[in-house]
């Protein structure tokens, strides 16, 4: 099954900061999948001279502004999801954006407001309640930072640096990180937003509070039959959601010294991501140069459904920055992606326990 990056953009609200040094509103949503950015130099001379043109439009596959709320974002992009999920496909969704966009909001959010994280968990757990009795599911939950190419476990951060490894059934995960079963909502936002405290935050000159780490929700689903039939199918599929680290340039944040260096790493894995989305839609191999990208190797190999929430300001000063989200995320619309059902079949598990069988006999007779 062939299936493209679906990609969503979302402008914020303007900021009070930005109504103090009385920002204008360049980017609007013209409905409900276009998108201009209207160029913020007033003078139509300077506009030519600048090689620019006055107003630029996109097209998304679903676009949102400051009257959308949480539920619409979420409905829109991530719930269409959580069939799949339970049906044994992995998906992936993706927050991007400049520092102060908007990020953090769509995926974590706020108490009365809460984003795409538990949105998705509630909705999950409800799926599984209403799915027949027959099966068996078990739903784990681990909550991740990449830093500096170094992951942090963020439910429990003095485990220290963990490792990234590839399982029997050459899955990648991470040895040694917390898993989480849990079916209440409140409980999930509470452990959520205690992991997102420890994100490693640094202030820069863009924002008091820029993440310089990518954070991931991992949340995977098992599933298998209650009968004793031992040809029943065992299915496994992931779901990651991530709020990637800021996407502004170095130079626009006056990065220096361990900033810069972070600046480098972050834009190195962005670097890397956006070369497996360039090389996914050249259908050639996945690059794997950092934890990020060989973390998500079967969500961006092509085993799974992946969403792009890219993530605007509405003003003027953020101009530069826009159009630079906007052209990424609009290029990332031309990934395609294959889809294909995770199916452990119980005949592999079969036939190694038949090796087994065989050799507990041949121990028998010499006995
Ligand atoms: P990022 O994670 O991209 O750095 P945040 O999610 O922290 O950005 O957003 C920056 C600020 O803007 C926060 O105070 C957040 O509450 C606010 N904000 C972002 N998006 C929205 C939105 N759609 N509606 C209301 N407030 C928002
Ligand atoms: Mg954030």
């Amino acid at each position: 099954m062939n299936c493209c990056v679906q990609v969503a953009l979302r402008i914020r609200p303007l900021s009070d900061a930005e109504m103090e040094e009385s920002a204008t509103v360049v980017a609007h949503r013209v409905d409900q999948q276009m998108v201009v950015l209207m160029d913020p130099l007033e003078d139509p001379e300077d506009v030519l001279r600048a090689n620019r043109s006055r107003e630029k439009t996109y097209m998304f596959d679903v676009a949102f502004d400051f009257s959308n709320s949480q539920e619409e974002v979420y409905r829109a992009t991530t719930k269409g999801l959580i069939e799949g999920l339970i049906s044994g496909y992995n998906a992936t969704v993706f927050a991007y954006g400049p520092t102060g966009c908007g990020k953090t909001y769509t995926m974590l959010g706020t108490d009365k407001e809460p984003g795409i994280y538990v949105r998705t968990l509630n909705d999950l757990f409800r799926a599984i309640e209403e799915t027949s009795d027959d099966m068996l599911y078990s739903i784990t939950m681990s909550y991740l930072e990449i830093y500096n190419e170094m992951i942090r476990d963020l439910l429990n951060p003095s485990s220290g640096f963990l490792d990234l490894r590839e399982d029997s059934k050459g899955e990648i995960q991470v040895a040694g990180i917390t898993e989480v079963s849990t079916i209440n909502a409140q409980e999930i936002m509470e452990l959520l937003v205690k992991g997102n405290r420890q994100r490693t935050q640094e202030p820069t000159a863009a924002n008091q509070t820029s993440s310089r780490s990518h954070a991931v929700l991992q949340v995977s689903v098992r599933q298998q039959s209650r009968s004793r039939d031992v040809l029943q199918e065992v299915r496994y599929a992931r779901l990651f959601m991530i709020d990637l680290a800021g996407s502004e340039r170095a130079a626009q944040t006056q990065n220096r010294g361990q900033r810069l260096k972070e600046g480098a790493h972050i834009n190195r894995s962005l670097l890397a991501l956006g070369n497996c989305i360039n090389a996914l839609s050249d259908k050639t191999g996945p690059n794997m140069d950092s934890k990020l990208t060989r973390l998500l190797k079967d969500s961006l190999g092509g085993n799974s459904r992946t969403v792009m929430i890219a993530h605007i300001s509405p003003a003027s000063s953020a101009f530069e920055e826009s159009r630079n989200t906007l052209a990424y995320a609009h290029r990332a619309k031309s990934i395609r992606t294959r889809v294909k059902k995770n199916l452990l079949n119980v005949t592999y598990h079969i036939a190694q326990y038949t090796s087994i069988i065989s050799e507990l006999r041949g121990e028998i007779q010499r006995l």
